[in-house]
């Protein structure tokens, strides 16, 4: 009997662009307006797009309009973002709400998850989270924060994503709604395969048994667009 090639793992958000899928690795390249944006060739590869609070100084007028530009070419970019609110950066924090409420639109209207920035402004997108009722899945990357701050997050039926440093037990609260991702964000040398072993030792699990529950879930989370062999 043929046996099916073992899952692979999923790096949820990673600012590193590898020209070639790495063996037994899905990762979602986030790439930005501001850095330039190349597609290679190559099959297995797929990227989030979006508008970075960081960077909306440094956009011109029609970042939106490029963003869409971008979307509608490349069916590879299977999320939106990273795009967020950020108290602690020196965008001007009105501006990043109108863009930020930008990019819920275009994540809704077209269906693709939104890859969140999130710093110092729970409130902020707890609001507008309530105040558009998203049907697109929200994740937020690089979560640090304490179980008490995951929890109404995790309530309103949000998404956590955990890189290299986070607290232990709010990786095992979001795995426990089911709704926990893994990734190496700008951590160049960081190897994926690394992460995981961490969260499963963090969470009492068998590698394997983790890697399999979190393809399954970015299978959904992506609405079937990530392909593995
Ligand atoms: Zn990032």
């Amino acid at each position: 009997m043929p046996t099916n090639p073992p899952p692979p793992k999923v790096d949820l958000h990673t600012h590193t662009h590898p020209s070639q899928p790495m063996p037994g690795v899905i990762s979602i390249q986030s790439l930005s307006l501001s850095t330039g944006i190349s597609f290679p060739e190559e099959q297995g590869l797929y990227y989030s797009l979006g508008l970075h609070p960081w960077e909306l100084p440094s956009l011109g007028d029609d970042a939106l309009e490029m963003l869409e530009y971008h979307l509608d070419r490349e069916p590879r970019i299977i999320a939106l973002g990273e795009a967020g609110l950020d108290r602690r950066c020196d965008t001007d924090f009105a501006l990043q709400v109108h863009l930020f409420e930008e990019q819920i639109k275009i994540s809704e209207r077209r269906q693709l998850p939104l890859i969140i920035h999130l710093v110092g402004a729970q409130d902020e997108l707890l609001r507008l989270h309530k105040k558009y009722s998203p049907r697109s899945p929200w994740v937020i990357h690089g979560f640090r924060g304490k179980p008490s701050s995951a929890r109404p997050l995790l309530d309103k039926g949000l998404y956590l994503s955990f890189g290299e440093h986070y607290q232990g037990e709010s990786l095992t609260l979001a795995n426990h709604f089911g709704r926990a991702f893994l990734e190496t964000d700008d951590q160049a040398t960081l190897p994926i395969g690394s992460v995981y072993e961490l969260a499963s030792s963090v969470l009492g699990i068998e590698e394997e048994e983790l890697t399999q529950s979190l393809w399954i879930r970015a299978q959904r989370l992506f609405s079937g667009r990530i392909c593995w062999q």
